[in-house]
């Protein structure tokens, strides 16, 4: 087997991470990728500037391999937008990865040679097979000795149903709903919201942004706030104790808007409905006279192509079962996510690995850096260095969130007090 590619799906941030790992580990990654270009679910929020700086959004291995090639990397410092990480990253990463990467095709079934998930026979010993679909229509297997899935959560966002389920009417609503981060420096996009009144449902990092831009067009549009949880409570983030400060600010300034009165906040709205232009929640309170929903409330993995795997999944978050108890919003009392690797990252099926966004399920605060250390980990593992595999070389900054992330009634239900307000600490990569 160790003449067969490693078949990594997606050329995201992760994925492309990834490849870059396994080429300096001397193996031979193969990546997969369902658009015409790499980067492209970042290229879709491509107006959205990221609260990380460049120096946590590009990887160690990336940048070793693009040394090579006379790429200029960015300034530490800065924070680009998603258009700016996508072109001054991650394509000429794809670019320098070469014929490593194909696009236009897009991985639709993982199973392991000849067997479906209940045969016991051969999984240790036979290679996976990678069903792909090409945007011509043409299909093919391709045969790997490990597959890394770093195909992300961007093509399955939550619906506006506050069981999970779309609200009856939603689908039949699709024209006056999105569920993307507007962008209002587009005229189009502009017009189709200023002057109306506009409803952002969702409590993280992407309802903060759209409710800060929002904002900007009140009073003349009348923006309300629809959140599930019984209050506010910790939405608003860790402001001057979060360590990404960008992150912090983003809390502070949609705190701001709030406490100005440009955002109406409606809490304990768990939509059930919509009926014409009102929702309706399952108590029965209803928010009139809305001309546009903005449903921003996270997102969940495909599991669908995967369903040959066995792959041990938490039943909550429907994340790897050992990474689950680390980045369980409803018991975690930091907010902050423990780095981890190979070993919480493996599953009954051998050499099958979710990685990236895709790795946290239904989880949020998902940082680049945390998938670019675990696929550090799976790589060095692929290559036979357990010992590199276990090592844990990342310290991740702490949000400065207290009490859980509040999913639901009672914010404070889940106070573990262990984050007393830290002195900020460095980030640290140990190498
Ligand atoms: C608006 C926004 C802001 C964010 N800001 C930050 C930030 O400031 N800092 C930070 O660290 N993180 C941030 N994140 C989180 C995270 O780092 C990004 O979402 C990142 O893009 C995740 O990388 P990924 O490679 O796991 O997945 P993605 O970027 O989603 O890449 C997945 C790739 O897989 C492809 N794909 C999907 N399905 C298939 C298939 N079946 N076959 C083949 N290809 C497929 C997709 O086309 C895509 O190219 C942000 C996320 C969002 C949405």
């Amino acid at each position: 087997m160790s003449d067969l590619p490693v078949v990594v799906v997606g050329a995201g941030p992760v994925g492309l991470a990834a490849a870059a790992e396994l080429v300096e580990r001397g193996l031979r990654p193969l990546v997969l990728e369902k658009a015409a270009q790499a980067g492209a679910a970042v290229a879709e929020w491509h107006h959205v500037r990221l609260f990380s700086p460049w120096s946590e959004l590009v990887d160690p291995a990336a940048h070793r391999l693009l040394a090579g090639t006379g790429w200029r990397r960015p300034a530490d410092a800065g924070y680009p937008t998603g258009a700016e990480w996508a072109s001054e990253y991650l394509r000429p990463l794809a670019d320098a990865l070469g014929e490593r990467v194909r696009y236009d095709t897009e991985v639709v079934g993982v199973a392991r040679r000849g067997r479906d998930r209940i045969v016991d026979a051969g999984r240790d010993t036979e290679p996976l097979t990678v069903h792909v679909r090409r945007a011509d229509g043409s299909e093919e297997r391709l045969t790997a000795r490990a597959v890394i899935d770093a195909s992300g959560t961007w093509g399955t966002p939550n619906p506006l149903g506050g069981d999970g389920l779309p609200a009856l009417g939603e689908t039949a609503a699709a024209d006056r709903i999105s569920y993307r981060v507007p962008d209002l420096t587009d005229e189009t996009v502009l017009a189709r919201y200023a002057g109306r009144h506009v409803v952002v449902a969702g409590s993280g990092h992407s309802a903060l942004t759209a409710l800060v831009a929002f904002a900007e067009l009140a009073p003349t549009t009348r923006v309300t706030w629809l959140l599930r949880r019984g209050a506010v409570g910790s939405t608003f983030g860790g402001g001057d104790a979060d360590q990404l400060p960008a992150r912090g600010a983003l809390g502070t300034r949609a705190e701001a808007a709030v406490d100005a009165g440009r955002v109406t906040v409606v809490t304990g709205f768990r939509t059930e409905r919509v009926e014409g232009r009102e929702l309706v929640s399952d108590k029965g309170d209803r928010v009139s006279d809305v001309d546009e929903t903005v449903v921003l409330t996270g997102f969940r993995p495909d599991l669908s192509w995967l369903s040959e795997l066995r792959l041990d999944l938490d039943a909550t978050l429907q994340a790897p079962v050992a990474l689950a108890p680390l980045i369980d919003p409803n018991v975690h009392s930091c907010g902050t996510v423990y780095p981890h690797g190979v070993t919480e990252l493996s599953h009954p099926e051998p050499n099958v690995f979710l990685a990236g966004m895709k790795s946290y399920g239904r989880a949020p605060t998902f940082l680049a850096m945390t998938g670019y250390e675990q696929v550090r980990s799976i790589a060095a593992a692929l290559a036979g260095d357990r010992e590199s595999a276990e090592r844990v070389e990342l310290v991740l900054p702490e949000t400065g969130v207290c009490g859980g992330a509040g999913v639901f009634d009672e914010p404070a239900a889940a106070q573990g007090g262990c984050c007393a307000p830290a002195e900020p600490q460095a980030l640290t990569v140990q190498r």
